[in-house]
């Protein structure tokens, strides 16, 4: 798996070189590249950033300096795209067409600088790099087995699901957002070049950039690679994981009694039978306290009758095709 990751801050991967990723990248499991997005400036500030379209607190990342390098990245030539719809929601198909002027208040012409007052920006006005082409020919050129991800406070929530669909590409570039964040443009754009482009937001609140949540994402994704786990059962059982998911049961080690507190009976018991109903009852006990979403999204029919029969126990209904709470 080749990863490139694209950050004004690409010193921060080095923590990558460590621990089980590292190995992975020796072993060469993993090829991970860093890149320095002002690489691609042209100025002599490198500066990556511009004052929001439309007013507002904060700086927006620019689009031309992220277009050069992730066509870079990914092998595309530039070409205009005007069918594409800004405002189109990336996991909506398609992101071509609809209402592109959102209203009439951006005059394109005469965008006002932080001032206030208007001026012609070279970066504001249009920028083209070519003539538009048709669609399905500007897709073409993007290869399958790569796909682009967004860190984004404002997407959809990065899932095990998700770390397991992607540990089967081939090619992961990550693009880290600073300031307020990216032109909404450039995923969009993407999408329409045929790239297979995702934003995911790690959890409910805002970091400073994308850095933590890339490296959040790939210890996710590489740690399910076939060959990066030294015993590969450790990924089978765990939180999150199967079309069942719950929460894991808890874990205990030696010695059995620590501080005066000891560990279960059942799981001293040698009774293998025994043990794997008491940590299954525990698992879904604990989902049904901690994360009760979880357990509606269970499938009854592909519950044991053991399983049933703990849900009932806990309060759960488990006749129809997902249990509901009573
Ligand atoms: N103005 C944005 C926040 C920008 S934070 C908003 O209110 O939604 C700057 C960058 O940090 C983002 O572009 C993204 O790349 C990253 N980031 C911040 N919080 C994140 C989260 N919870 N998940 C994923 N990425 C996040």
């Amino acid at each position: 798996m080749l990863i490139d990751i694209v950050s004004v801050f690409p010193e921060y991967f080095s923590v990558l070189d460590l621990s089980l990723l590292g190995k992975a990248q020796s072993k060469g499991l993993v090829e991970v590249r860093a890149h320095n997005l002002r690489d691609w400036t042209h100025d002599v500030h490198h500066s990556v950033d511009d004052t929001p379209v439309g007013g507002g607190a904060g700086m927006v990342m620019k689009p031309a300096v992220w277009a050069e390098c992730l066509d870079e990245l990914l092998g595309l030539e530039p070409v205009d795209m005007p069918q594409v719809d800004p405002t189109a929601e990336l996991w909506d198909e398609p992101v071509v067409g609809g209402d592109t002027t959102g209203g009439d208040t951006i005059d394109e012409g005469t965008a006002k600088g932080a001032d206030g007052a208007a001026k012609p920006d070279d970066a504001v006005v249009s920028e083209s790099v070519s003539e538009p082409v048709p669609l399905a020919e500007a897709s073409e050129s993007a290869d399958s087995d790569t796909v682009l991800i967004f860190p984004n406070p404002s997407a959809p929530l990065f899932t095990q699901r998700d770390a397991t669909q992607l540990s089967h590409a081939g090619h992961l570039v990550f693009g880290c957002g600073r300031y307020e964040g990216y032109d909404a443009r450039v995923p969009r754009y993407y999408k329409a070049r045929g790239v297979d482009v995702r934003e995911y937001s790690i959890g409910d609140y805002v970091l400073n950039g994308g850095e933590v949540a890339v490296s959040v994402m790939l210890e996710a994704i590489t740690r399910l690679l076939p060959g990066f786990m030294g015993n590969p059962d450790s990924i089978v059982e765990e939180s999150y994981t199967g079309s069942n998911a719950l929460l894991e049961h808890l874990q205990y080690t030696r010695p059995t009694t620590w501080r005066g507190i000891s560990v279960p009976e059942v799981l001293t018991s040698g009774d293998h039978g025994k043990v794997d109903r008491y940590r299954r009852d525990q698992a879904l006990a604990r989902t049904a306290d901690i994360r009760p979403d979880l357990i509606e999204k269970l499938d009854c029919t592909a519950l044991s009758k053991a399983d049933r029969k703990t849900l009932i126990a806990l309060g759960w209904e488990v006749s129809g095709r997902n249990p509901r709470r009573l």
